[in-house]
């Protein structure tokens, strides 16, 4: 037994948090032996385990060490040590993983390329340089191919591919840069990239890359697989290659995200402050939506609708080489057809993509779990997430949950959230559900997730929409169910984000959710809080006539409210076609296929199409994102309007602000102004609404959810008056405000009720 001149002991230290795959056990490992002591690390099931002994002080050098300096990826959410009894180990080993029964549990994320393994391909002359799959541990595929936790090498995809000598070598060598790094690989042993034509025929050249870049200078357009799944890519400056791919892939409008060569070619194009910056550049490498400059040579093509682009940096050293021979910007958008989930197996994108791309760059490591960029933003020096995906998911969240549920989440931007042991753990966006592919993918995630967390749901907690998919789902499932009205699930995604426990008043402004009365609801003020909320009032109902035709023609919307307003003139209104408003109308006459509607979005929706700006969407939200784009930031003032009370709580009126709205048309004023008076009459309204509610309650805290606060316009004007008010204003800023955030306000509501 090793003999010790001071005074001795022995820990067991459990570590939870995202601590497996971060290179925290090389990172005890190494603390460990410096200070000489002896024992060993491992991880179980999810968390890190030490057991370890040597002199006390050398013993609280080491504990310090690791909460205060734990590896750069590391997230220690929980750390246990208690006391034991000497045992004589006589060294510090790292020894292997093994299984637990109940403990926390973490997934690590898929993390971007460092910049030591970023020399290693570009500028050391190591086996690393001009390697696609150089990784690290402290960058790399991680839950995209993590089959089963523990996380070690042989329950990842990268089990198929056997290390060569030197890799080994490196993987066992604590004192490289790659002991037990999980995906370590080189030229020698590891995947390799593949160039393809059209049809899946591989095209013989001396290098893969080399080649692809020199077609995407030529304009072709590339299905490349990433990380979690196909890009299609083409060069952002060739304005016809990117209507080329416009064309093929359907999507006449909806803005394309750029990857971009670094941050300067970044700084060319779009203003940067320091928290963007920060967040482009950061291991989670989201796609950021940043103003684009005055001088930006960009072309338009790429956001037809809006003077942001959604930029984001190469991400892995494969994207780092395409930018190595000199292109500068190019579109990265997932590669999917319409309607249908990003393609992440590589038969199936050959399959399907054959007509949309000219050409196949991937490779033969498995993606385990498709997993999409994320997309986020800085709203007054915070980010605010509007899509959870690669580097962010799971995004796990302790809200002291007591119980292990499963909420469904929605429709379109679908996705699910669990719990366990306080915990939730949000999945990435699982986009929309119509397809039976992405319905498939839907339920793929979940029953993973469930399988790596380990989780035995005492609940589903669904939407109260019965012809959701995920409510159906829910129901097919045995044991307790739980429904939960939409807004209130909004609600609560923001009330548990900020841990808000008081009573607060819900402003939700959303485009479609089921009502408690049946109605589609979506200009909600609510009161109330996780337990349960009362609607305190409402947007007025008008019905819409169409159903979900509606929400891709704002112009439905438009004739709809003209209808309710007893002015069906359609003088002066550019983007309203009198021979299809005549068959609206007589629907609308003899209630066909309408719906009574208090939804904030088709409001929007109307408003842009009477001003000419939207009649048809051909991605969502169009209407509205083209309305706050081009609205004159610069005016004050807004429209009149009413607020009514009735048994039911306050209905906030449209009818005066249409018809002001009209009138302005028809005197000429430019769609800038008017526009910009619609947004300040809204957050007016609304302020006017909060403060009666607020009183009436005692209530002041307000909060801020729905689809509509992606309209940042919109949310700054709200938050400003609702402040001057003197309330305190919440919004979501880890979860998205859209319906991306749906399940885990479902998951905190339901835990919150179940507690009684
Ligand atoms: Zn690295
Ligand atoms: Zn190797
Ligand atoms: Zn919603």
């Amino acid at each position: 037994m090793k003999q010790y001149k001071n005074e001795a002991g022995r820990y067991i230290v459990d570590i939870h948090g995202i601590v497996q795959g971060v290179g925290f056990r090389p990172f005890v490992y190494h603390s460990a032996r410096e200070l000489k002591l002896c024992g060993y690390v491992s991880n179980i099931g999810g968390s890190v385990f030490i057991d370890v002994e040597g002199e006390v002080i050398s013993m609280k050098h080491f504990i310090n060490k690791i909460m205060k300096t734990p590896p750069p990826l590391a997230q220690i959410e929980k750390i246990n040590i208690r006391k034991a009894k000497m045992k004589g180990y006589d060294c510090f080993d790292i020894v292997k993983s093994s299984e637990d029964k109940e403990e926390l549990r973490f997934i690590p994320k898929d993390t971007a390329i460092c910049n030591s393994c970023k020399k290693d391909i570009l500028e050391n002359s190591g086996r690393w340089f001009h390697y696609e799959f150089t990784n690290c541990t402290d960058c790399g595929p991680r839950y995209s191919i993590i089959k089963e936790l523990p996380y070690d090498r042989c329950s990842t995809s990268m089990r198929s591919f056997e290390m060569c000598p030197a890799c080994k070598e490196e993987y066992e060598n604590p004192d490289s840069r790659r002991f037990h790094a999980q995906p370590v690989c080189c030229p020698i042993c590891g995947p390799q990239l593949k160039l393809l034509d059209c049809k899946g025929k591989e095209i013989v050249a001396q290098s893969a890359i080399r080649e692809a870049v020199r077609l995407l200078k030529e304009g072709s357009i590339l299905a490349v697989k990433g990380v979690g799944g196909f890009h299609l890519m083409c060069d952002a400056e060739n304005q016809k290659a990117v209507a080329k791919l416009r064309s093929r892939k359907q999507r006449p409008h909806q803005p394309l995200a750029v990857m971009a060569a670094d941050a300067a070619a970044i700084e060319n194009q779009c203003v940067l402050n320091d928290r963007e910056r920060q967040l482009i550049t950061s291991s989670q490498s989201p796609i950021v939506l940043l103003k684009k400059k005055a001088t930006c040579s960009l072309p338009n093509i790429l956001a037809w609708d809006s003077d942001k682009l959604g930029m984001l940096l190469p991400y892995t050293p494969m994207h780092m080489l395409i930018f190595a021979d000199g292109l500068k910007y190019l579109v990265a958008t997932s590669a999917n057809l319409s309607g249908m989930p990003m393609e992440y197996e590589n038969q199936k994108a050959i399959d399907h993509l054959s007509e949309v791309t000219d050409y196949f760059l991937l490779h033969d490591r498995e993606i385990n779990i498709p997993i999409d960029d994320s997309v986020t933003k800085v709203f007054i020096e915070k980010e605010v997430i509007s899509r959870v995906g690669r580097g962010y998911a799971p995004l796990s969240i302790n809200i002291g949950a007591q119980h292990q549920l499963a909420a469904l989440g929605a429709e379109q931007k679908s996705g699910v959230c669990l719990s366990k042991n306080g915990y939730t753990h949000v999945s990435q966006y699982l986009g929309d559900m119509k397809s039976p592919e992405a319905f498939e993918n839907y339920k793929k995630v979940l029953d993973h997730l469930i399988h790596l967390l380990r989780i035995k749901p005492q609940a589903y907690v669904h939407d109260l929409h019965p012809g959701y998919l995920s409510t159906q789902y829910a129901l097919e499932q045995q044991g307790m169910k739980l429904a939960l009205q939409h807004h209130f699930a909004h609600m609560a995604s923001c009330m548990a984000e900020h841990k808000l426990t008081k009573p607060a008043i819900g402003v939700i402004y959303d485009g479609t959710g089921f009502g408690e009365d049946g109605k589609i609801w979506g200009g909600e003020i609510l009161v109330g809080n996780l337990k349960g909320v009362t609607r305190a009032g409402h947007l007025k109902y008008c019905a819409i006539q169409g159903g979900d035709k509606a929400v891709e023609e704002p112009w439905r919307s438009a004739v709809s409210y003209l209808y309710a307003l007893g002015d069906c003139s359609l003088e002066g209104l550019a983007g309203l076609d009198n021979g299809v408003t005549e068959t609206v109308k007589a629907a609308l006459k003899a209630g066909l296929h309408c719906f009574e509607s208090s939804s904030m979005g088709r409001l929007f929706d109307c408003v842009s199409a009477l001003l000419g700006l939207c009649s048809k969407t051909t991605y969502d939200a169009q209407a509205a994102i083209i309305l706050e784009h081009v609205a004159d930031r610069q005016i004050q003032s807004g429209y009149e309007y009413e607020i009514q009370e009735d048994q039911d709580g306050l209905l906030i009126g449209y009818e005066e602000i249409i018809k002001a709205i009209l009138t302005d048309i028809r005197k000429g004023k430019g769609v800038t102004e008017i526009s910009c008076k619609f947004h300040n009459t809204i957050a007016d309204a609304t302020v006017e609404a909060v403060v009666k509610v607020g009183k009436l309650y005692g209530v002041r805290e307000a909060v801020l959810s729905g689809g509509c606060f992606e309209n940042l316009l919109l949310l700054e004007k709200s938050i400003k008056k609702l402040e001057g008010h003197g309330f305190t204003v919440y919004y979501n800023e880890k979860l998205p405000c859209n319906d991306g955030g749906i399940s885990f306000g479902q998951l905190a509501a339901a835990d919150r009720i179940m507690r009684g």
